[in-house]
């Protein structure tokens, strides 16, 4: 289900359910000629769709802004290095107007910086200030109300900040799913999640590839699409009940 086209009855029956809510957090950034300038985003995007399809979990819109420091380009190749401080801001408003509504659990799937970057940082803040206006309104003392009398599941826990491979198992495999930044590991996620959009002929217009795009050559969709299972079949296990049991023999 995504937010934006549920119906308040909807809204409603995921709050009852206390279905989880995936929050993609992405950035305007530069990663080489060959990809999108929401790459970021769009990765934490497409990795909820794919969790949704075999999930009942409540996507809402992405957090596409991010503080980039202008890492990898500048302004003029469209990356935007969007104010830390502005970010906080929404971020905290995003987290109380969700659980305002109702909502208790909520996954942000970090798509920049990982997970001690500006924005898991500011995910945690917001979620650390939502976990703080909900005791502040249970009066004191209130460790001794019983789990079940708490308006929320777990108070500690209403923002979760997640990495792609959160909840995955890499018992049997060699080492860590690649991710980096425009090279291998995000190249071939867009190849896999996205039809068409990876140009790799637009790399030849870059004289002296930049370090972080050393193995770029090597993205391959397979590979990508093998990761992009890794991560969903990572999630979906830790939604365990919420789990689509029909859909499940359906991914290919
Ligand atoms: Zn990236």
């Amino acid at each position: 289900m995504y937010l934006k086209y549920m119906r308040p009855e909807e809204i409603k029956d995921a709050v009852i359910r206390k279905l989880p809510v995936m929050l993609p957090v992405g950035a305007v950034e530069y990663h080489g000629e060959h990809l999108p300038i929401g790459t970021d985003t769009l990765i934490a995007e497409g990795l909820c769709k794919k969790i949704e399809e075999r999930a009942e979990v409540v996507v809402v819109p992405a957090l596409p802004f991010s503080p980039t420091m202008h890492w990898a380009g500048g302004a003029a190749s469209g990356d935007m290095d969007f104010s830390e401080r502005a970010l906080a801001v929404y971020a905290e408003e995003y987290i109380l107007q969700l659980t305002a509504i109702g909502f208790q659990r909520i996954y942000a799937l970090i798509g920049h910086q990982g997970k001690e970057g500006a924005p898991a940082l500011i995910m945690r803040r917001a979620g650390r200030i939502a976990t703080a206006k909900t005791a502040a309104s249970l009066g004191d003392g209130w460790s001794r109300l019983k789990p079940e009398q708490w308006p929320v599941e777990d108070l500690f826990s209403i923002v979760r900040v997640c990495d792609y491979d959160e909840f995955s198992d890499y018992s049997g495999l060699g080492g860590r799913m690649p991710v980096g930044h425009g090279g291998r590991g995000e190249t071939q996620l867009i190849m896999a999640l996205y039809d068409g959009l990876v140009k790799m002929g637009a790399l030849k217009g870059m004289e002296n590839l930049p370090e972080w795009l050393a193995d770029v050559y090597e993205a391959d969709k397979a590979d990508g699409r093998f990761w992009v299972e890794f991560c969903v079949n990572g999630f979906v296990r830790h939604f365990g009940p919420y789990a689509r049991v029909e859909s499940q023999s359906t991914s290919e």
